[in-house]
């Protein structure tokens, strides 16, 4: 069995060092005897294609890339992803990537973009003379039933170490924030929200890259791509994470949340 991993738009929307979730995919997949595949989907790839992926990955990119993206996830991949991201193909979509899934983006300059309204949020930037909002990110799991999901997996609650870099906020409708802020910004910088969460899609401002550092997150993703493909539980091998624990005490100790320090 191959996992498809779909890399959205990796020439326009790779600004902000995303890719290497896609490569924590394949890599940690790879450790464990699972093929992989990443599918670029770019402007030139067509609906079908979208409807084979098994997981998606989605970075950072500027507004102006962010744009033109948006206007090429039109008709009939707009429809395919849609229709995955309902059926619970899980993928992690960062910044400017859930941005263009919500309802639209006002970017600092220009027309409102209209984006797949996949996830009920908007996302508006509030101008160039606003502070961007910039930063090491720390943040608690709390939509459900991922926390709890995470934390039986942990066997303590899941907290996210990132960075984030963005220009817009986010505010959120009906849909699940993703986490709960504890360093950082996150959605808008005002009511402690961070990311949303809706069937298995995990939208978040967290670059740093994001699976990397949350490796548990990466085990997670791949964990429901298998059981999505063969219809059956799976349980991931565990792997050794010794180095990315070591990264996350950190910068628990670098802001101030030493006691979080031997969190998975
Ligand atoms: N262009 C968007 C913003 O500034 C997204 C930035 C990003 O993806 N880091 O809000």
């Amino acid at each position: 069995m191959e996992l498809k991993i779909g890399w959205l738009y990796p020439t326009l929307m790779s600004t902000y060092g995303d890719r290497g979730n896609a490569i924590c995919l394949q890599q940690r997949a790879l450790w464990r005897g699972i093929e992989t595949s990443i599918v670029r989907l770019d402007r030139d790839c067509d609906a079908k294609t979208f409807e084979e992926v098994d997981i998606f990955v989605g970075g950072g990119a500027q507004d102006r890339q962010q744009e033109i993206v948006m206007r090429d996830l039109q008709g009939a991949k707009a429809s395919a992803m849609r229709a995955a991201i309902e059926a619970g193909v899980p993928g992690v979509f960062t910044c400017g990537s859930p941005q263009l899934l919500g309802h639209y983006y006002e970017p600092a300059l220009g027309q409102r973009i209209e984006g797949l309204g996949i996830l009920d949020l908007v996302s508006k930037h509030p101008g160039f003379e606003a502070k961007r909002c910039i930063g090491n990110l720390a943040f608690e799991i709390a939509a459900s039933p991922l926390a709890e999901e995470l934390q039986a997996m942990l066997g303590k609650p899941a907290v996210i170490i990132g960075f984030e870099n963005h220009g817009g906020r986010t505010y959120l409708g009906s849909v699940q924030a993703l986490g709960k802020v504890l360093r950082g910004y996150g959605n808008n910088g005002e009511d402690g929200t961070e990311g949303a969460f809706y069937r298995n899609a995990i939208a978040t401002y967290s670059h740093g890259p994001l699976l990397p550092k949350n490796p548990f997150v990466a085990d997670w993703l791949l964990q429901k791509a298998l059981e999505r493909k063969s219809s059956q539980a799976v349980s991931l091998e565990p792997l050794d994470n010794t180095l990315a624990l070591q990264a996350r005490s950190a910068m628990f100790k670098r802001l101030d949340l030493a006691t979080l320090a031997n969190t998975p």
